[in-house]
């Protein structure tokens, strides 16, 4: 006899919490909405259908994968940002909602500033799945940018979001380490870099040891390893005046802070993220 929606549905969300999965709930309605092609917010109506066996070991395969600490994102191959849907890779960090902090910190300095239609160029340095980027982007129809990444693998997902996204003619994607081959003139250079302590590293929730690119997490021995190359080696794109903005762990505004005030950045401000620790330090080129 076959199962209903409803029966497949609490099967996959036993089978989560049996795997001490947060949020087994949740997860469970994604990814069988998914397996079953129907929304997620129409499962409740489609409670009393009949599900086909091969559905059936679809949605169960998912589970699965799930109840193994693979991410839901990473599972669908796709996951939202500032409203948007990035496809992912295996080089690639899944963005996080953290992340959204630096688009509000880049959208209000400019807003305030009445630059936001400006013909501004934006370079993110690390860029992945290109989610700051192409957020920042579509939010600013003028703007012209640059991401860059060691991974080419990387570079290819980007270039496809930012396609995605409506956003491919004014994004270019190039393969660098950090910065390190930007030309100048600058407006605003963006960064999520690699900022978990070495040592940190096995401590991680599985989802994110087993499942985020290396690359895209060890920030070195005291995590400010990527900070400390891009000081050294961004003022020379910036135009005076220019703006760096990065995101940072919970508890290294003030290191990184210095690092940039070392090579002759200025502090601009902070902004913290929904938990309120300090998420985005902004740094500004000394005006000549
Ligand atoms: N925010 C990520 C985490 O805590 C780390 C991302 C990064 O190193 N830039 O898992």
């Amino acid at each position: 006899m076959a199962f209903t929606v409803g029966e497949v549905l609490r099967r996959a969300r036993d089978a989560l919490r049996d795997a001490d999965i947060d949020g087994a709930a949740l997860d469970a309605r994604l990814l069988v909405a998914a397996s079953l092609a129907i929304d997620p917010s129409r499962l409740p109506l489609e409670s009393d259908r009949a599900v086909s066996d091969a559905d059936l070991a679809r949605a169960m395969a998912l589970i699965d994968r799930r109840a193994r600490r693979e991410p839901v994102g990473r599972i669908l191959g796709t996951r939202e940002f500032w409203g948007l849907s990035f496809r992912l890779s295996p080089e690639t960090l899944e963005p996080r909602p953290d992340t959204e902090t630096l688009i509000e910190a880049v959208l209000s300095w400019l807003d305030a500033a009445g630059r936001r239609h400006d013909r501004l160029s934006i370079a993110d340095i690390g860029t992945g799945s290109g989610a700051i980027l192409v957020a920042l982007l579509s939010e600013c129809p003028q703007a012209l940018g640059i991401g860059t990444d060691l991974s080419q693998a990387a570079l290819q997902t980007a270039r496809d979001n930012a396609a995605r996204a409506g956003v491919g003619d004014r994004a270019l994607f190039a393969r660098m380490d950090h910065g390190d081959a930007l030309g100048g003139g600058l407006d605003l250079v963006l960064s999520n870099p690699p900022y978990i302590r070495h040592d940190d590293l096995a401590g991680l929730a599985p989802e994110v040891r087993w499942f985020d690119p290396r690359l895209a997490l060890d920030g070195g021995p005291d995590g400010l390893r990527s900070y400390r190359h891009i000081a050294a080696t961004v003022g020379a794109t910036l135009r005076p005046g220019g703006m760096v903005m990065v995101e940072v762990g919970a508890d290294q505004a003030g290191d990184v802070e210095e690092i940039f005030r070392a090579t002759g950045f200025e502090f601009a401000f902070r902004r913290r993220d929904l938990g309120g620790h300090d998420r985005v330090v902004a740094m500004q080129h000394h005006v000549v």
